[in-house]
């Protein structure tokens, strides 16, 4: 795709769209970004664009927008807002950060969508296919922006991509050699217009252009991964936790399979993996799909399995101490992933849980506390909610800073449990970011005698 002395507008002057702004540049076109937020808080972006003499406006969406041969779109901003909306009637091209920089990818795409597990997927697909010496890059929401690398990566090179749907809103010839859509449940309908057809529909994007050369992984253990397939040549491949399948990969006895039109090969036990719990089986047998069909021999992708440590803030060990475990689920803000972190432990918990509520309703995970959980320390602004939920079925105790949360679970619990950070709630009453929230647990953690 030429570019060349295309005028090209940026929506969003945060990390998708400065990298956009900084591509465009090097291929000799001439961007524009333009942002609605204000110069402190983009004080950073603006001075990377100011050094390279890249034009831009903040605070509004001004006319200067649509004097352009192209609008490239950051996640952030919705398809409803003014700006895009005034794009369409007026016909300029909208394509999204990831549409964009795809037009100069000369590697191989590998695009991992869902609901919940993209970040590790992604971040485990690097890690396995770097150490089976393929040269790959992790990219998208995790880590670098796809623009920001595009142009390094080399034939025969691959780009594990972390997609969100909010990125394939506006695709057009966005193609990955291999899709994945990990789960749909439903969130962020806020966007979709509240129905969870459209939000189906925007994950489904992802195949929208790929071919009987490309192929889509999806989960078999939910039919919503499956059953809006309108593409019929890609080649696709399911994986299971639950169920034996013929094709794809599988879990089954403590086991991970790969298996080819009934053929079942071993590639490990679940215990090889580093990452705990049933989702992040989940996760692994994934990337087992996407190693077989890149030709990975299970040797190698058992021993590349066996050494992903995880990403941090997402059921991160931390330490131990005297037998208890110290475990960082920061990442944990909402209640469904409160759920996949108790599911994750034999040993018996003692939770800290709270922070800037979301509207959480505790019920989905009140028998998995029943079962599991021996105390929970309440923090945060909605230290009284949860207290006032569970105080009467297991012991419960507000406390007013996370630091004393971990002092109290050193002394309280007993060898052979685990103090878990899973708050189930946003950061924003009391630290800057969950992975603000998450270092605090840590530096308190290392500090105890
Ligand atoms: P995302 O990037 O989609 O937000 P992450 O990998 O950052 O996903 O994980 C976020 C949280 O989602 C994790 O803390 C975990 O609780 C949960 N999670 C991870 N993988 C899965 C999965 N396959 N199914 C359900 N929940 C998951």
């Amino acid at each position: 795709m030429n570019i060349e002395k295309k005028k090209i507008s940026i929506l969003g002057a945060v990390r998708s769209g400065i990298a956009a702004a900084k591509l465009a540049q090097k291929l000799n076109a001439i961007p524009f970004a333009s942002d609605m937020g204000n110069i402190e808080s983009l004080s950073k972006n603006i001075a990377e664009l100011e050094l390279l003499n890249i034009n831009y406006e903040l605070g509004e969406h001004s006319e200067k927008v649509f004097n352009c041969d192209l609008i490239v779109v950051s996640p952030g901003v919705p398809t409803e807002s003014e700006v895009i909306q005034k794009a369409i009637k007026k016909n300029i091209k909208i394509v999204s950060e990831v549409e964009f920089a795809s037009w100069f990818c000369k590697g191989k795409i590998i695009s991992i969508s869902g609901t919940n597990g993209k970040t590790t997927t992604t971040a485990l697909c690097a890690h396995v296919l770097s150490n089976c010496g393929l040269k790959t890059y992790s990219a998208g929401n995790i880590g670098l922006a796809f623009s920001e690398i595009v142009l390094d990566v080399k034939k025969d090179e691959f780009v594990a991509l972390e997609t969100s749907s909010f990125q394939l809103d506006f695709i057009d010839t966005f193609k990955p050699f291999i899709s994945v859509i990990l789960n749909i449940t439903p969130d962020h309908l806020d966007r979709y217009k509240n129905s969870f057809e459209l939000y189906k529909e925007a994950k489904y994007k992802i195949l929208k252009n790929q071919n009987e050369n490309d192929y889509y992984i999806y989960n078999e253990d939910e039919a919503n991964t499956i059953d809006n397939l309108k593409n019929n040549k890609v080649n696709f491949t399911g994986f299971s936790t639950k169920k034996i399948l013929q094709n794809g990969a599988f879990y089954n006895d403590g086991e991970l399979f790969t298996v080819n039109n009934g053929k079942g090969e071993i590639i490990g036990h679940k215990n090889d993996l580093l990452i705990k719990g049933e989702h992040n089986i989940a996760n692994a047998l994934s990337v087992i799909c996407i190693a077989k069909i890149i030709g990975i021999d299970n040797t190698s992708l058992k021993a590349a399995l066996g050494t992903f440590a995880g990403v941090e803030h997402r059921l991160e060990f931390v330490r131990t101490i005297e037998k208890i475990d110290f475990v960082n689920d920061s990442k944990a803000t909402n209640v469904d992933s409160v759920w996949v972190a108790l599911r994750s432990f034999e040993k018996p918990l003692y939770l800290i849980l709270g922070g800037k509520d979301k509207g959480n309703n505790y019920d989905q995970i009140k028998d998995l506390v029943i079962e599991k959980v021996k105390k929970i320390y309440a923090i945060g602004s909605s230290a009284e909610k949860v207290y006032n939920y569970f105080s009467s079925i297991v012991e419960t105790e507000k406390i007013d800073s996370l630091e004393r949360c971990v002092q109290k679970g050193r002394i309280e619990a007993k060898p052979g449990s685990v103090v878990l950070l899973s708050p189930a709630c946003a950061s924003f009453d009391m630290f800057n970011s969950y992975e603000h929230r998450g270092d605090i647990f840590k530096k308190a953690v290392r500090e105890l005698k």
